[in-house]
């Protein structure tokens, strides 16, 4: 680990507490208690004697002593590592619910939505794909719904236009069948069945031999979405903060707060929720959470459609995806600000957060490649792995790709578009972990696994991030 894991702080040893050295220390110090006191733990020469000792700095029994009024001074109630689209929805749904509590933000980039949240294509996912009762069929659906209202509220432009989705081949059609089945069972309102002669009528260049037509599919513009959320918390309470190029790199635990290392100094905070996207793992690593997955991430490249080639694509047109894997398949999707993208692939990337086809990190492609589980997915998808990066690096095999759905779509009609970084946790077995992954442990949650549709889920996910701090660090107020 890095310099900064000298912070992070193991549990208490339980048969220390109670030692006689430990019993006289606290009666000497509990006897010279007000009941107003506010305790610096770090400054305290009384407490000196435990903080010199390993193993009991922060399990100090006096703790129990402690009436509320005099717990330590405290930064921040909640402290949210990471504003992308996750850590902003959460904050929000937590000021919501607890407008008197202090919440801050803790961001290492200069603005918002930095990396996942503002490279992402801005579809406002249905939940057509997912396993129905898992946690992304049901946060997608109702973070949609509340997205909409969110957007509606403040004057976020978007975009209700709907998708189809589109068989090419024979092989597909059962797959279709089964994913009208799936948007049954997840209550998808107005999923129709649609034959080649609709298609055409809704998608006048696109050819196929049968479809869905998917209406509560959207688009929007996710930076904007975040930024008001960003405002929102700020206006929910005057002392709420986020701060910015706060890059958090160690934890101190202890009784009553966490000492939370950034970048720029310490802060004292009592609760932490870690919504740190492709640094997630890292984050938890910090507090030695032990992880039965990483954090691999895989880059998707757009290409956008030029000139009048954009009037090909009047909604958004999506294939049939193969079940094997984690991602969508290449489609094509108008976007808010009136562009037409097509892609993404979706090829491994030698670096967490580079946005370049040579972008490429050590420590980030070690941790990648040293962890069993990448190697083990490498291995079961080699022949995807290698179409996925000859599509990247040769522009006539998306093309041909693009032309199973428009097959009037030409080179010409493309030009490099943004790409992405997926934060994709996969297991020690090679499996992509399919649904979203948040843990507790002592006073943190960690988001592990926040892949698309996280963006559209936000606010439900924010709800149940906030229900589950309530509940579990006791909140109040
Ligand atoms: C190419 C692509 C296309 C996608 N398309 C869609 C789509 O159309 N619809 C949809 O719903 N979803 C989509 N997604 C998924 C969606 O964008 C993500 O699931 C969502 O943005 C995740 O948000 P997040 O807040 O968890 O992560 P992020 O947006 O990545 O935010 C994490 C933040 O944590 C910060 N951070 C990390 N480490 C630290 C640290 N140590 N200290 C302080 N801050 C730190 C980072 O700087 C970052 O700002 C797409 C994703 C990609 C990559």
């Amino acid at each position: 680990m890095g310099p900064h894991r000298s912070h992070s702080k193991i549990e208490p040893v339980p048969a220390k507490v109670g030692t006689p050295h430990r019993c006289r220390c606290l009666n000497r110090i509990s006897k010279r208690l007000n009941e107003n006191d506010v305790i610096d733990y770090d400054n305290d020469k009384r407490f000196a004697d435990h903080d010199n000792e390993p193993g009991r700095q922060y399990h100090c029994p006096i703790s129990s002593l402690i009436m509320p009024a005099m717990q330590p001074k405290t930064d921040f109630d909640i402290a949210i590592i990471g504003a992308g689209i996750v850590g902003l929805a959460t904050a929000y749904k937590i000021a919501l619910a607890h407008p008197s509590l202090r919440i801050c933000l803790f961001e290492k980039e200069k603005e918002i939505a930095a990396h996942q949240t503002g490279h992402n294509s801005g579809v406002i996912h249905s939940g057509l794909y997912y396993q129905p009762g898992s946690i992304k069929a049901k946060t997608c659906r109702e973070g949609r719904r509340e997205l909409v209202e969110f957007a509606q509220k403040h004057h976020i432009p978007f975009d209700m236009c709907g998708k189809i989705v589109v068989a090419t081949h024979p092989s597909e059609v059962a797959r279709l069948d089964q994913l009208y089945e799936r948007a049954q069972a997840n209550q998808l309102a107005g999923v129709e069945k649609i034959d080649a002669h609709q298609i055409k009528e809704i998608e006048p260049e696109c050819s196929g031999i049968a479809g869905l037509r998917v209406p509560c599919t959207g688009i929007i513009d996710f930076v904007q979405v975040a930024r008001t959320l960003a405002e929102q918390v700020q206006a929910i309470h005057a002392e709420n903060r986020l701060k910015l190029e706060h890059r958090v790199i160690g934890f101190d635990r202890h009784d009553y707060y966490t000492k939370l290392v950034t970048n720029q100094g310490p802060f004292r905070v009592r609760n932490i929720v870690n919504c740190a996207g492709l640094q997630s793992d890292r984050i938890a690593d910090l507090v030695d959470v032990r992880l039965d997955m990483r954090i691999v991430p895989f880059r998707g490249e757009y290409h956008q459609l030029i000139g009048a080639a954009k009037d090909k694509v009047k909604h958004l047109i999506y294939p049939v995806p193969d079940p094997r894997f984690p991602f969508l398949g290449v489609h094509f999707t108008r976007t808010i600000g009136g562009e037409v993208e097509c892609g993404p692939n979706a090829v491994f990337s030698w670096k967490r957060e580079g946005y370049h086809r040579l972008s490429f990190d050590f420590r980030d492609s070690w941790d990648a490649l040293s962890f069993a589980g990448t190697r083990a997915l490498f291995r079961k998808n080699l022949r995807y792995g290698i179409r996925e990066y000859a599509q990247s690096l040769c522009k006539p095999l998306l093309v041909r790709q693009l032309k199973r759905l428009i097959p009037s779509v030409t080179s010409a009609d493309l030009q490099r578009g943004h790409c992405g970084v997926r934060a994709q946790a996969v297991s020690r077995n090679g499996e992509p972990v399919d649904d979203f992954k948040i843990e507790h442990q002592h006073n943190f949650i960690h988001v592990l696994n926040a892949p698309s549709p996280a963006a559209t889920a936000a606010l439900a996910i924010g709800s149940h991030i906030q229900a589950l701090c309530t509940s579990r660090f006791n909140l109040k107020g």
